[in-house]
């Protein structure tokens, strides 16, 4: 079996475990990133897409308020390229109690959220499709995040510094040595062959499958309840601002416009499996419901897609029931030396992705003390590759990009305008051959047709490309139609049963795809 070594094992890349590696590389320390998946398949891919001013805690949660408005200047400097700055309001509907605003308002400015209150008249000018019927508006430093870009980003950098990357690989023991936990075996789960990771410290960024990790150290009692929530992506900008009912959070309650479609969400129910993707028809049915008392008209666009994640809520004294919704959403980080006498493991979970730098920085501190290692951090300051302009994503840059060289380049997703060349340098440098994984580097298929138009183009390109028979191309296909099934038969009614349909003859007569060998 193969051995490696190293300063610090991180568990998990997702946002938290890619912030660790780049905070941890960035000074200097050697590190191992593992992640049974691809990196943000966790609950890190599978989130809403707010880059949060805080405005959402700012009454029921002031530290995880304060967390983010913090952490949301930051990242938006830092992360720059990841970040559109749609701007939020917060608005009262007819369905909301009146009195909330005025506590609302009190809320951001004990907790320093940047809260504007604005007449009705002028939210309604700014966002036309809003509810005619809402009697306050506040405007608040919202904003989205292309997370995908911004955990490659935090990986490339983090791999320019010498860091180690393996996705695929699934922690399957911890190693101990009395007191200390002395690193950990993976076992790619591809070939099926493991490797022993020897490291002077362990980090725990696994999320909701913490609990589980920390279990394998034989450390009792990290309790993270994960908060299962759906979320539907609808087919076009309904809003281009985020836009968040003025009350206690609940069900349903924001839409968050991120590049060509709107989001809303989310549920929040208790599960005891992290793994959990389960969309029952009524939060579904709930979430088209509540998306009319901010839209009205909501229900009449096409929903594309829905999907779910999982919060790693940290359980506090505060959460004696299992409503993970009264579980803080501020960051959880447990030196298991001075918790459980176990030394060289740390745990980092609960938070939010808004503050994963915060989350970050905070345990490679405390990866710091453990090593004696003085370097201070400087991920406040460091811009990710490709964030070094300091400049904002805007709507329109990639079809800015497109049309200055319209005839010389073949586009092989309409929807996200993805160029040939873009798709044919990713497969090369990342040498996937697995379309979901690139789906999430380039946001392929992920528009309104769903892939209908642009993956069997793509499948011939990774054909060509790679040398791939035949049969694993068609597999590579059969695998991301699947998985794009699953998101899609939720929400079939309407306009994208149309889409479906039409998606499926698409695939039947080009390719028959029900008979390819496989
Ligand atoms: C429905 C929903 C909506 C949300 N919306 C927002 C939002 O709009 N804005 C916001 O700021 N936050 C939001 N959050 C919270 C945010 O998404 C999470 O806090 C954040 O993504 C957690 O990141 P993470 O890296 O800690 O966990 P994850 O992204 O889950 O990463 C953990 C990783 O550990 C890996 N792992 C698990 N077991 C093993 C193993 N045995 N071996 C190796 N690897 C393993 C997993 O594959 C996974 O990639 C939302 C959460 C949910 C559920």
């Amino acid at each position: 079996m193969v051995t490696l070594s190293t300063d610090v094992l991180v568990i998990g890349g997702g946002a938290t475990g890619t912030g660790v590696t780049w905070d941890a590389a960035l000074r200097g320390l050697d590190v191992i990133l593992v992640d049974r998946s691809d990196l943000a398949q966790g609950t890190s891919g599978r989130f809403h897409g707010l880059l949060h001013s805080g405005g959402r805690y700012a009454v029921k949660d002031p530290k995880a308020a304060q967390e983010c408005v913090g952490e949301n200047q930051i990242v938006r400097r830092i992360a720059a390229d990841c970040i559109e700055d749609t701007g939020g309001l917060f608005v009262t509907t007819p369905w909301d109690d009146p009195a909330y605003a005025d506590r609302f308002a009190q809320g951001c400015a004990a907790t320093g959220v940047g809260c504007e209150e604005i007449s009705v008249a002028q939210a309604l000018h700014d966002e036309p499709r809003l509810h005619p019927g809402i009697t306050r508006a506040f405007r608040v430093p919202d904003g989205n995040i292309e997370v995908w870009k911004m955990v490659w980003a935090l990986s490339h950098g983090a791999q320019q510094r010498g860091a180690r990357i393996l996705t695929y690989h699934a922690v399957v023991a911890v190693h101990r040595d009395g007191d200390e936990v002395t690193g950990a075996r993976v076992r790619d789960v591809r070939s099926g062959e493991e490797t022993d990771i020897l490291a002077r410290i362990t980090v725990n960024a696994a999320g909701a499958w913490a609990g589980r990790i920390a279990d394998l150290a034989g450390i009792e009692g990290v309790r993270v309840l994960p908060g299962r929530g759906i979320m539907i992506a609808m087919n076009h900008r309904l809003v281009n601002t985020v836009v968040n009912r003025c009350t206690m959070p609940h069900d349903g309650d924001i839409i968050v416009p991120i590049r060509t479609v709107s989001v809303i969400g989310t549920t929040d129910q208790h599960t005891e499996d992290p793994d959990d993707q389960t969309v029952m028809q009524s939060e579904v049915d709930l979430m088209l419901d509540e998306g009319e008392k901010l839209v009205p008209g909501f229900r009449r666009a096409r929903a594309l897609r829905v999907w779910t994640g999982v919060r790693p809520l940290f359980e506090d004294a505060k959460a004696a029931g299992t409503d993970s919704r009264d579980v803080t959403r501020a960051h959880a980080l447990l030196d298991h030396t001075q918790r459980d006498g176990v030394g060289r493991f740390v745990t980092i979970t609960g938070g939010k992705l808004t503050t994963f730098r915060l989350m970050a920085q905070d345990t490679v501190d405390a990866v710091c003390r453990q090593l004696g290692h003085t370097t201070p951090c400087t991920t406040k300051t460091e811009p990710l590759p490709g964030s070094e302009s300091g400049a904002n994503y805007r709507l329109g840059e990639r079809l800015a990009r497109k049309e200055a060289n319209l005839v010389d380049e073949q586009l092989i997703c309409e929807c996200e305008m993805v160029p040939r060349k873009t798709l044919e340098e990713t497969i090369a440098r990342t040498g996937s051959t697995n379309l979901d994984d690139i789906r999430r580097q380039l946001r392929l298929g992920m528009g309104p047709c769903q892939g209908g138009f642009c993956i069997y183009r793509a499948t011939g390109i990774l054909h060509g490309l790679d040398g791939l028979s035949a049969e694993q191309a068609d597999a590579s296909l059969l695998d991301f139609l699947q998985e794009r099934w699953k998101g899609v038969w939720p929400v079939l009614y309407g306009d994208q049963v149309r889409q479906a349909r039409l998606d499926d003859w698409i695939f039947q007569g080009v390719l028959d795809v029900e008979h390819l060998p496989s």
